[in-house]
């Protein structure tokens, strides 16, 4: 294939404009393997991107996606060749590399995982950046020695993509988890999930106390802002918060007392940068510890054409679970 549509974002005087187009291979950007796209995802960072609401991308024109799942059709890469299934998340794609919104894609080898075994292309966008990074959250909780047996576990902003994917791989891991959502409806969903408790996001959105009573061994926050800070006063003695987002705000208000009285740790945590280990460490875990029909219970399918009506839908909290995009 030498011509492909993709979706490009332009900076013009009068401001952002996003179009499908026709582009061809020699148009891609540098890379040693060539993919065919068949499947990406709609993440809270790609509406960013589309709507232009943050400054999310940074060299213009960009093809949006922050990923992206597909088969490699050309590798000088010595790890990869002709016909192997990939995937690939964050490392600046959709940011200051074409990213997944397109029919073919060209990247660094380095960047690249292959499909884990059990696992199709489809599942790993069901997954996407969300899943891989409420995977990173459930290891960094694990990482500071936060047990089933430690106590229960808050997961904020439950109903989106992280949130989602992190009460399942809690619940199937054997923890009690406790789902904070702003959608009250959603509460069968996270109880099919697995959360055993759910919690109005108002408890934990207004301004924060220094100190409140303990209830948490672990939280994942994907909220920021004040509701960061309430979590971080409600941990009990040696909880550790993985924080990843930023659905409330950029903004953290809070205090030293959670961290000096009540050995209270905050582990940020970030998917883009991640280091390859940490990467295959994320997707061997959630090829082995998540319930798969649970995943695709909480999954849609949509055409990739899509992508821009999904972005201020994402923005906006309406997006339940994931949504996998596929690319014809
Ligand atoms: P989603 O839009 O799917 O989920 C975000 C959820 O946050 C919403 O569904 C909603 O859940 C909740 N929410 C929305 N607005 C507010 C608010 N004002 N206060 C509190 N909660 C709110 O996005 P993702 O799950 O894909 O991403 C979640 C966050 O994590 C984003 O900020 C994203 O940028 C960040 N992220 C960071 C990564 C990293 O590498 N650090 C990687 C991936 C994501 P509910 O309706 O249940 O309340």
């Amino acid at each position: 294939m030498t011509a492909f549509d993709a979706l490009l974002i332009s900076k013009t005087e009068a401001g952002q404009t996003t179009e499908w187009t026709r582009l061809t291979e020699n148009e891609l950007m540098d890379g040693d393997v060539t993919v065919r796209v068949s499947h990406s995802t709609i993440n809270y960072k790609d509406g960013l991107a589309i709507t232009g609401q943050a400054p999310v991308v940074r060299r213009w024109p960009m093809i949006p996606g922050i990923d992206f799942a597909g088969t490699v059709t050309a590798s000088s890469h010595p790890d990869f060749r002709q016909g192997d299934e990939v995937l690939i998340n964050g490392w600046g794609l959709g940011e200051t590399h074409y990213g997944g919104y397109a029919q073919m894609a060209r990247v660094k080898g380095d960047w690249l995982l292959p499909v884990p075994a059990g696992l199709s292309r489809a599942d790993c966008m069901a997954l996407g950046t969300a899943g891989y990074t409420a995977m990173l959250c459930v290891i960094a909780l694990e990482k500071h020695a936060v047990t089933p047996q430690s106590g229960p576990i808050l997961v904020t902003g439950a109903a989106g993509g992280v949130g989602s994917v992190a009460v399942t791989l809690l619940a199937h891991l054997g923890y009690q988890v406790a789902a904070s959502t702003g959608r009250q409806e959603t509460a069968d969903y996270l109880r099919s999930l697995g959360a055993s408790e759910i919690l109005p996001r108002e408890e934990l959105s207004g301004k924060p106390r220094a100190l409140a009573k303990e209830r948490w061994a672990g939280a994942i926050d994907v909220a920021g802002s004040n509701t960061l800070a309430n979590v971080l006063s409600q941990m009990k003695y040696g909880g550790t918060v993985a924080a990843c987002g930023l659905a409330q705000g950029m903004d953290l208000n809070t205090n030293v007392a959670p961290f000096i009285l009540r050995s209270v740790t905050l582990a940020g945590v970030d998917s883009v940068m991640a280091p390859k280990p940490k990467r295959q460490e994320a997707w061997a875990r959630l090829a082995r510890d998540l319930d798969l029909a649970k995943l695709r219970a909480m999954t849609e399918t949509r055409p990739v054409r899509n992508a821009v009506a999904l972005a201020p839908e994402i923005l906006a909290g309406r997006v339940r679970g994931r949504i996998v995009l596929e690319i014809g």
